[in-house]
């Protein structure tokens, strides 16, 4: 695109070019008139800074002079070290390098600022305790009210109302993304609940005649939350309130931009949180709801006494804020689901608590079915009832495999072990289908039909980088989303930008960056990376042997620079070397994962159950996709999460991004305690020192010069040959065009006493001169 560009000294001109201009010293300017563009901009690497030069940075200050030691760094800042959390915008730090950032970060928190802007990201360090008075409603109308809210201190509503201004304006691409980044704990859903409040509130009608339609959409966007939390979140080792799938978000505005629905996207619920939990960690919050907020009359309905103890219902006793059952069951009411159909869902939840209890024992007789264990067969009698299928027909489904001999088919025994499996699965298939109705019933309620909406705003909230002692397909599906997301970030801003100013024929020494790339074609290359060959183990179908894998990715995958082994380790695995860091994922047991099979005869059964909910979560005949025999093609966990997760690059990629990278100060998620080498690895895994260093050298605002005389022509109205500009190529580049831009800088320029920019006569490499 080929745009207008004002540096920083320019920046803020989404207002009132006078304003911004007269609050900033531009005696530094430069001038660069790239082909259909103007610039003012100063090389923060590079130039000296003067004293009061409305960069509150002081006296000068030359880079190259500084010492590389923190301690060096901060001497040569020469500003009283007691002002570092005044720097609102890390692009004014000079040097910009991992420990000047961090410290000046370290500074804001210690004094409660939480928001910091990088360039064109937004950093967000968690309090990790309440802060109201930053997100009153009246705190959200100033945000919104204000003539320019950039100016105001740094914000997520500063990026929430950049989006909105964007779409009201009109600027290219007009659908926004907010996409919020960071590890697990650091605050993206926070964040992201906390734009959707934002939203709801600014974009919400004040019209009498639409206030019930308008409140009833609000309401509901907002009421997706809890369930959504209760279903998908659960207590883990590094946030009580860790979500457990990915989603994205888009709000839904019609052509007055006011709020009229919204759709929402999931992403890989990790349903094996149903069966198994970590230790010190939790099942999903649901569970534990129930089990505290039910009535007598429902537990007993439900078979869930107070003190009975269920295998899948670890660390009960522990008491969280998120354990409201009453708030989940007000929020599905709100969005319609029945009092009926939520007791059927419930029915259904306290069935699986019921199955995770049922346990097998070898027979005596090998050639015969496992034995239930003792008090076994009451519980799979609960569950049998709760889940409206027989008992008899439950019990054989999980100790009896069905094999096809031709027309004939034959049971099976299977092993204790083969008998937990298909427990596990069973409970898995049926939380997955719940999960995935809620899912649907929410956007049912919540969507507007298509004639009513005409612009999004998304908001993506992905699950972080994850990197744990034992890594198995889950992470590396995780890290995948990552690995995308961060090529998105890299491809979009850093290197789009830097490869427009050299297109503009802008002056412009390149900033190193990390590129993915190379990490990215390891995983999904084809045919020979991680997924093809995980893929293609599958298809195979000659069973799960580890070792096999391990030969196979060592053969094709052993000139990757981004793959290494640990040859003396017992346990076969591969590392990984993401942008964020080096990770060692297990593959015992991702072959299978990858598979993740599901025993028609589980199908069979639950299609016949007599609950019409549960039955009509299995109605379309759909084992699994990945089930096998009625399906001739396996459909794989990765295939569809990398399906799932190409159609939201394409969206993402049709927005206009923005990024908020969330920051964990601390791991044990203590309130107001920073420590540093945690917050400098999430720095480094981000790239926010290349991030910063492009926006402080770069041009942050880039305006279409045909936008640009739009909004700003009139200040030199009558120098401006209006016919000739409408006569014009609407391309960029045109003469008279960036005369005209021209004239209406020179006019501001003028109004301030200052030099005017020459313009050029002649035309080199398609840049103006
Ligand atoms: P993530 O989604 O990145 O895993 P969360 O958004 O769940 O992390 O945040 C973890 C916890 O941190 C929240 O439950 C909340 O207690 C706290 N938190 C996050 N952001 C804020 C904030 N801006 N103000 C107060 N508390 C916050
Ligand atoms: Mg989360």
């Amino acid at each position: 695109m080929v745009a207008v560009q004002l540096g920083p000294i320019c920046g803020g001109i989404g207002g009132e070019i006078g304003d911004s201009v007269s609050r900033r010293c531009i005696s530094q300017q430069k001038q660069g008139i790239g082909a259909g563009s103007m610039s003012l901009r100063r090389d923060p690497r590079t130039e000296p800074r003067e004293k009061d030069d409305g960069f509150g940075l002081g006296d000068r200050c030359y880079p190259q002079l500084l010492d590389t030691s923190l301690d060096g760094e901060l001497k040569s800042f020469l500003i009283d070290e007691d002002e570092l959390h005044t720097y609102d915008d890390l692009t004014k730090v000079n040097p910009v390098t991992p420990s000047t950032v961090l410290k000046c970060l370290q500074a804001r928190y210690s004094v409660k600022v939480f928001y910091t802007h990088a360039g064109c990201t937004l950093v967000a360090l968690n309090p990790f305790q309440p802060v109201p008075h930053l997100y009153s409603p009246e705190v959200m109308k100033e945000y919104h009210c204000a003539r320019q809210p950039q100016e105001f201190k740094p914000h997520i509503f500063v990026v929430a109302e950049e989006a909105y201004r964007n779409i009201q304006g009109q600027v290219e691409p007009v659908d926004q993304s907010l996409v919020v980044s960071g590890e697990s704990g650091a605050g993206k859903t926070w964040t992201t609940r906390c734009l959707m409040k934002y939203y709801s509130t600014i974009a919400a009608s004040s019209s009498q005649k639409c206030q019930n339609m308008i409140e009833r959409i609000e309401k509901r966007v907002l009421d997706s939350n809890p369930i959504m939390e209760a279903f998908g979140n659960a207590c883990t080792s590094r946030n009580n309130n860790s979500s457990r799938f990915g989603k994205y978000i888009q709000l839904q505005l019609n052509t007055s931009h006011l709020l009229v629905g919204a759709s929402v996207q999931t992403y890989l619920l990790e349903k094996t949180r149903i069966v198994k939990q970590g230790a010190d960690e939790r099942n999903f919050h649901i569970f534990y709801q129930m089990m505290k907020g039910a009535t007598e009359e429902q537990r007993k309905e439900w078979k869930i006494p107070r003190d009975q103890h269920f295998t899948w219902l670890p660390n009960a006793d522990r008491t969280l804020e998120e354990d409201c059952f009453q708030d989940t069951v007000a929020a599905m009411g709100h969005m319609g689901i029945a009092t009926e159909t939520q007791g059927q869902i419930f029915q259904m939840l306290a069935g699986l608590l019921n199955l995770g209890n049922v346990t097998f024992c070898p027979s005596a007789d090998e050639s015969q079915p496992c034995d239930l264990q003792e008090e076994a067969a009451g519980f799979l009698r609960a569950a049998a009832s709760l889940l409206h299928v027989s008992a008899e027909q439950l019990e054989s489904c999980l100790k009896l495999r069905v094999l096809q001999a031709g027309k004939q088919s034959v049971l099976k025994p299977c092993s204790r072990e083969e008998c937990g499996i298909r427990r596990d699965c069973l409970a898995k298939l049926i939380y997955a289908r719940v999960f995935d109705w809620l899912v649907a019933f929410i956007n049912k309620s919540m969507c507007a039909s298509s004639s009513s909406w005409c612009n999004f705003i998304g908001l993506l909230d992905v699950y972080g980088f994850e990197c744990f002692v034992l890594n198995n397909l889950e992470q590396l599906c995780i890290n995948y989303a990552n690995e995308k997301l961060q090529q998105h970030f890299v491809a979009h801003y850093l290197k789009a930008q830097q490869e427009e100013y050299v297109s503009e024929g802008l002056v412009w020494s390149f900033v190193q960056y990390q590129d993915n790339q190379s990490c990215l074609h390891l995983l999904e290359g084809s045919p020979n990376g991680i997924f093809s060959l995980l893929n293609e183990e599958c298809r195979l179908n000659r069973g799960a042997d580890a070792q096999q894998f391990r030969t196979r990715l060592q053969r094709e995958l052993s000139g990757n620079a981004c793959m290494s082994w640990d040859t003396f380790s017992k346990q076969p695995h591969f590392t990984v070397s993401h942008y964020a860091g080096r990770v060692s994922y297990q593959i015992e047991g991702m072959v299978e994962k990858n598979r993740d099979p599901v025993p028609p005869e589980l199908i069979h059964m639950l299609q016949g159950s007599q609950d019409s909910l549960l039955q009509s979560l299995f109605a379309d005949g759909n084992a699994d996709d990945s089930s096998g025999r009625r399906h001739t093609k396996v459909v794989t966990v990765v295939s569809k999460f990398k399906n799932s997760l190409e159609s939201l690059m394409k969206i993402l990629h049709s927005t206009t991004p923005h990024y908020t990278r969330c920051i964990k100060p601390n791991p044990e998620c203590r309130p107001l305690t920073f420590k540093k080498e945690e917050v400098i690895l999430q720095l480094e895994a981000c790239g926010i020192v290349e991030t910063i260093n492009i926006s402080a050298a770069g041009f942050p605002i880039r305006i279409p010069h045909l936008c640009f005389l739009k909004r700003y022509g009139l200040i030199a109205n009558s120098r401006i040959s209006w016919q000739s500009v409408e006569e014009s190529e609407p391309e960029a580049g045109s003469d008279t065009v960036a005369h005209a831009v021209v004239a209406v800088l020179n006019e501001v320029l003028r109004c301030h006493s200052l030099e005017p920019l020459r313009y050029p006569g002649t035309r080199t490499h398609g840049s103006l001169v």
